[in-house]
């Protein structure tokens, strides 16, 4: 199987990047925060009880997020492999998917972490909210947030990768199919 976690700040492009990275590698793309964003919809109580997080920028706990992303995985019947788009966002939740994938015969392949400067991301963040019609994206102090718990609680997951050589580092400036060409090499080359 193909697992890849697909890392980077709020605004790093990681959804878009997974729309493209599961069509051309028939990957089953796992987004907790979509699947969050859903549960908010269908006003289902996991839904209730992660807009509290969610609406101040804040993590979701792990026990709750990491319960529901392996009711989420176990749904999959022998895919070809997983993106996971926005977990593991702590080392503990890095821990249980280890756990998981193992107990599956299964790992992650490789973490691929997108680079973006301060600045662009915000510039993204707010553009997309004009379409998005997400809160958490529309305020810049609820940006400012997220940003701080990225390079506080998340980026530490960086090591987490790269102590088991997994992680590869990639430039995600520029236009969205130069970044997809990246992507794409770096995959294929490992
Ligand atoms: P995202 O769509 O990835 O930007 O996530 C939106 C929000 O959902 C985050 O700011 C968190 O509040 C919550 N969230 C998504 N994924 C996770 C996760 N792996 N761990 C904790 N909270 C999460």
């Amino acid at each position: 199987m193909l697992n890849i976690v697909l890392f980077g700040p709020p605004g790093a492009g990681k959804g878009t990047q997974s729309e493209r990275l599961i069509e051309k590698y028939d990957l089953v793309h796992l987004s907790t925060g979509d699947i969050f964003r859903a549960n908010i919809k269908g006003e289902t109580e996991l839904g209730q009880l992660a807009k509290s997080y969610m609406d101040k920028g804040q993590l979701v706990p792990d026990s709750l997020t990491i319960d529901l992303l392996k009711s989420e995985v176990i749904k999959h019947n022998e895919p070809k492999g997983f993106i996971f788009d926005g977990f593991p966002r702590t080392n503990n939740q890095a821990s249980a998917l280890d756990q998981l994938l193992d107990s599956m015969g299964t790992s992650i392949k490789m973490m691929l972490s997108l680079d973006v400067g301060e600045d662009e991301l915000k510039k993204r963040l707010l553009k997309r909210a004009e379409v998005s019609g997400r809160a958490d994206d529309a305020n810049p102090s609820i940006i400012e947030n997220r940003i701080a718990v990225y390079k506080r609680e998340t980026a530490p997951v960086k090591s987490y990768y790269a102590d088991q050589n997994k992680f590869f580092g990639i430039d995600g400036m520029g236009s969205v199919d130069d970044i997809t060409k990246r992507l794409f090499d770096s995959i294929d080359a490992n």
